[in-house]
This record gives C-alpha cells, structure tokens and sequence, in this order.
C-alpha cells in the first residue's frame, strides 16, 4: 500500500491483508477514479517465482492513472512493493504445479467530498490470490448485436474500473442466451472486430494471423504483444488491421477460417470453439489441428514457467 497526498507518493508499506475502511464520501465510489492491473507469477524447478513483464503492466497502469486524471505511480513503489509483497506471498504456489500466484495491483481515489472533480489523494494497493492451473473448455462466443464497449475519444484503452461495470449486463444477457463470452464491435458501424470481456483476439485466416490493431479503444493487452512475437519468432505471417465480421463470416464460408482465439493474462490462449452471428454459429476447427494457437501457447507456457529460453527480457525473477 501507498499513498499519494501533498502531491507525491509516501509511506509504501506491506499490511496483512484486511479490510479497509473508507468514508461514504470516497470519491473512487462515487466518480470512477479507479484503475487496477492483472499480472500472474509462476514458480519454476529452483522454486523462484517468475514475474512476467511487471514493467508493461506497470507502464499500462500510468497510462490507465493519465486518462483517469489520477498521478502516475513510481517505478520504486511498483517494482520494490512486489517484490517484497510476492516474497512473502510466494509460498502459496507450489513449484512447477501449474498454479500461479495473481498480482492484483489498483489505484483508486480517496478524497472525501461531493461534487465532479479529480481527487487530489489516491491509494495504491497490490494484492495476490493463488489460481489454478487454468484448464477451460473452447469456447461459445456470440458478436454483440447490441451495446458497445467503447468508442474513438472514450477510455476505452484504459483498465478503468468502469469500462468492467458497463460491460457487466450485456455479458450477463449473452450468458442466459447460452455463451461463455461476448465479441464487442466498433460503436461507429459495428462491423470491425474489438475485444472480449477481458481478452483480445485472434484469428487465423488462410494461414496468417490476424489481430485488430492496438487503438484507442481497446486493452493493450501483453498476452497480445507476447503471442504476435513469438508468432513472428517461428517465422508465421502477422496481420495487425481492422477484422470486419463480414470478413471472418466469408473466409468461414470459404473454409479458411481455421483458429480464433483469446489471449489475456488468466486464460493466455482461450480457445474459441464457436462464433455466433447474424443467427448462424461458425464452428471453428477442432483445437487439435490448430498449429500456429498450440505452437504459441505452449512457448508462451514454457517461458513464463522458466522450461525454454527467455530471448525477449520477459521474465522478472524473484529468488526467495
Ligand atoms: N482486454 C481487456 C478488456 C482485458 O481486461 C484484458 C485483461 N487484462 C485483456 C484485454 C488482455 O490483456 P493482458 O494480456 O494484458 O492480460
């Protein structure tokens, strides 16, 4: 925990986890200054937890803390908070499990007053909760005919606590009509590709990957960024551009439609089995005979878990 009052960040300090007490008038509850983070760690065979890329999710929170009117975090607070908070919290993650330990790191306003302003204290607090090994089934995906997550000149692109609160009902609607996940549409012409609930997307057409490009108004994810590089690494064709639905439904009709997938930092490759849309489902390939998602997901799962080389700077150990 640290907090920003007088116009810097003081007193960062480890607390035993707890509840914490704040006024009715916090202003994080009633205005939306409130931004967090996910990150996970594993353990590898010395029993060292391994952090991926703290430093983007760290960057990605400031640009989430500029949008959002709230200071900019140090890198002194991030970076020595988890590590000594992930010391301690490590022996929650047996080695080499496939457990892992989630990072949570948020920072919301804490100004008591009423009235539209930018609060002029903050929090910020990291928490971790240990996961299991992440074993989903393919899943059922439809395209939003309705709502909109996000639109050009929004906050679309920042892990802001709201951008969740607005996407809840339309994930719940899509839920009761049968679908693990919504796809979000652009909110000028909702034709072009966006994200998921809490991943980006994939798809392989014809032999190359293809990825909406990173924009305004979606989650740079770091899943994203590690799954386009390894994928240039082994050497496959990657397309960052506008998806149109039209497009995936022509190149589906075409039989070229061959993977679809979501990455993020909880499920890494979230493997899609089917998309609904305009009343029909695709139905994608079985995941066996998806080559270019298994190739990256299993890289991707050796270097985060310290079994291959980590030739891109991405894993920030922690000896204990
Ligand atoms: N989009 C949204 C809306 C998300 O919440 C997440 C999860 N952070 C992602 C994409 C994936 O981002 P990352 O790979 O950094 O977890």
């Amino acid at each position: 925990v640290a907090d920003y009052k007088d116009g810097k960040w003081q007193n960062p300090q480890i607390l035993p986890y707890g509840n914490m007490s704040l006024s009715p008038a916090t202003s994080a509850l009633h205005y939306g200054q409130s931004i967090f983070e996910g990150m996970k760690a594993y353990k590898d065979a010395n029993g060292d937890l391994l952090l991926f890329r703290p430093l983007d999710n760290f960057r990605r929170l400031n640009k989430s803390a500029e949008r959002m009117c709230m200071p900019a975090i140090t890198e002194d607070i991030f970076m020595q908070g988890l590590e000594q908070l992930l010391k301690l919290d490590a022996a929650w993650v047996p080695p080499t499990s496939g457990c892992a330990l989630y990072i949570r790191p948020f920072m919301f306003a804490t100004d008591e007053f009423i009235g539209v302003r930018p609060s002029s204290n903050y929090r910020f607090t990291v928490f971790t909760c240990p996961v299991g090994a992440y074993y989903g089934q393919p899943l059922k995906v439809a395209i939003e005919p309705q709502y909109v997550r996000s639109a050009e000149g929004g906050a679309g692109f920042a892990k802001a606590a709201g951008n969740y609160g607005a996407a809840l009902l339309p994930a719940r609607n899509m839920q009761e009509r049968g679908y693990h996940q919504l796809i979000w549409t652009d909110a000028k012409e909702h034709k072009f590709i966006e994200e998921s609930g809490t991943m980006n997307l994939m798809f392989v057409i014809d032999g190359k990957l293809i990825t909406p490009p990173v924009s305004t108004t979606i989650l740079a994810g770091i899943t994203r960024d590690s799954v386009l590089t390894l994928a240039k690494d082994l050497g496959y064709t990657v397309e960052e551009r506008k998806v149109s639905v039209d497009e995936l439904e022509e190149a589906y009709k075409a039989g070229k439609l061959q993977e679809a997938f979501g990455t993020g930092t909880a499920a890494t490759i979230a493997q899609i089995a089917t998309i609904h849309y305009n009343g029909q489902d695709m139905h994608l390939p079985v995941v066996e005979e998806r080559e270019i998602s298994n190739r990256i997901a299993n890289e991707l799962d050796k270097i985060k878990t310290g079994q291959a080389p980590d030739k891109h700077n991405w894993v920030h150990r922690i000896s204990l």
